[in-house]
Protein backbone atom coordinates (compact mmCIF):
# COMPACT_ATOMS: atom_id res chain seq x y z
CA UNK A 1 0.00 0.00 0.00
CA UNK A 2 3.01 2.02 1.08
CA UNK A 3 4.24 1.55 -2.06
CA UNK A 4 1.21 2.34 -4.43
CA UNK A 5 0.41 5.49 -2.45
CA UNK A 6 4.42 6.75 -3.35
CA UNK A 7 4.29 5.70 -7.20
CA UNK A 8 0.51 6.69 -7.94
CA UNK A 9 -2.34 4.64 -8.77
CA UNK A 10 -2.94 3.00 -12.23
CA UNK A 11 -6.26 3.19 -13.58
CA UNK A 12 -7.27 -0.40 -13.03
CA UNK A 13 -6.52 0.23 -9.36
CA UNK A 14 -9.27 3.57 -9.50
CA UNK A 15 -12.65 1.34 -8.10
CA UNK A 16 -16.05 3.46 -9.87
CA UNK A 17 -16.26 5.43 -13.07
CA UNK A 18 -15.30 9.22 -13.81
CA UNK A 19 -18.02 11.53 -13.47
CA UNK A 20 -15.75 13.54 -16.06
CA UNK A 21 -12.43 13.30 -18.07
CA UNK A 22 -10.54 16.11 -18.57
CA UNK A 23 -10.12 17.02 -22.28
CA UNK A 24 -5.95 16.17 -21.95
CA UNK A 25 -7.15 12.78 -20.28
CA UNK A 26 -5.23 13.56 -17.33
CA UNK A 27 -7.36 14.71 -14.71
CA UNK A 28 -10.57 12.36 -13.76
CA UNK A 29 -13.29 13.77 -11.35
CA UNK A 30 -14.69 10.93 -9.24
CA UNK A 31 -16.41 12.47 -6.44
CA UNK A 32 -18.85 15.78 -5.79
CA UNK A 33 -20.26 16.95 -2.74
CA UNK A 34 -21.34 19.86 -2.38
CA UNK A 35 -22.19 21.30 1.17
CA UNK A 36 -23.45 24.22 1.57
CA UNK A 37 -21.26 27.12 0.09
CA UNK A 38 -18.47 24.27 -0.35
CA UNK A 39 -17.36 21.84 -2.61
CA UNK A 40 -15.98 18.54 -1.96
CA UNK A 41 -13.82 17.11 -4.91
CA UNK A 42 -12.40 13.47 -5.36
CA UNK A 43 -10.41 13.33 -8.31
CA UNK A 44 -7.13 11.51 -9.80
CA UNK A 45 -4.72 13.27 -12.21
CA UNK A 46 -1.85 11.88 -13.84
CA UNK A 47 1.91 12.09 -12.84
CA UNK A 48 3.84 14.42 -14.90
CA UNK A 49 6.86 12.22 -14.39
CA UNK A 50 5.43 8.62 -14.73
CA UNK A 51 3.23 8.38 -16.98
CA UNK A 52 0.20 6.02 -16.44
CA UNK A 53 0.29 6.79 -12.82
CA UNK A 54 -2.46 8.80 -11.28
CA UNK A 55 -2.00 10.35 -7.87
CA UNK A 56 -5.11 10.41 -5.53
CA UNK A 57 -6.59 13.95 -5.11
CA UNK A 58 -9.16 15.55 -3.03
CA UNK A 59 -10.02 19.00 -2.62
CA UNK A 60 -12.59 21.13 -0.49
CA UNK A 61 -13.36 24.64 -2.62
CA UNK A 62 -15.24 27.32 -2.30
CA UNK A 63 -16.68 28.04 -5.60
CA UNK A 64 -17.10 31.66 -4.97
CA UNK A 65 -13.69 32.94 -3.59
CA UNK A 66 -12.05 30.61 -6.12
CA UNK A 67 -10.44 29.84 -2.92
CA UNK A 68 -9.16 26.00 -1.41
CA UNK A 69 -10.52 25.76 1.66
CA UNK A 70 -8.42 22.12 1.83
CA UNK A 71 -7.19 19.12 0.12
CA UNK A 72 -4.69 16.63 0.21
CA UNK A 73 -2.71 15.01 -2.44
CA UNK A 74 -0.48 12.08 -2.89
CA UNK A 75 2.27 13.45 -5.08
CA UNK A 76 5.63 13.90 -3.23
CA UNK A 77 5.06 17.51 -3.78
CA UNK A 78 1.88 17.61 -1.33
CA UNK A 79 3.75 15.34 1.41
CA UNK A 80 7.26 17.07 1.36
CA UNK A 81 5.55 20.75 1.37
CA UNK A 82 2.42 20.42 2.45
CA UNK A 83 1.31 23.04 -0.30
CA UNK A 84 -1.62 23.30 -2.33
CA UNK A 85 0.21 21.55 -5.53
CA UNK A 86 -0.78 21.38 -9.46
CA UNK A 87 -3.09 18.49 -9.51
CA UNK A 88 -5.01 20.11 -6.34
CA UNK A 89 -4.95 22.94 -9.01
CA UNK A 90 -5.48 21.22 -12.38
CA UNK A 91 -8.57 19.63 -10.45
CA UNK A 92 -10.05 22.94 -8.91
CA UNK A 93 -9.64 24.52 -12.69
CA UNK A 94 -10.60 21.20 -14.60
CA UNK A 95 -14.51 21.58 -12.27
CA UNK A 96 -14.34 25.37 -12.75
CA UNK A 97 -14.60 24.34 -16.99
CA UNK A 98 -17.43 21.43 -16.23
CA UNK A 99 -19.01 22.94 -13.51
CA UNK A 100 -22.16 23.08 -15.50
CA UNK A 101 -22.13 19.66 -16.88
CA UNK A 102 -21.36 18.22 -13.38
CA UNK A 103 -24.06 19.94 -11.50
CA UNK A 104 -26.51 18.91 -14.14
CA UNK A 105 -26.41 15.16 -12.64
ZN1 LIG B 1 -0.10 16.70 -6.21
Amino acid sequence: MEKQETRGYKLEDIIGSPLMISSDKNTRIYGLNVKGRAVDISAYSESETRKGYFHKVEVEYLPSSMYLISGSCTCESFRYYGMPCKHMLKVRNVYIKNKDKLNKE
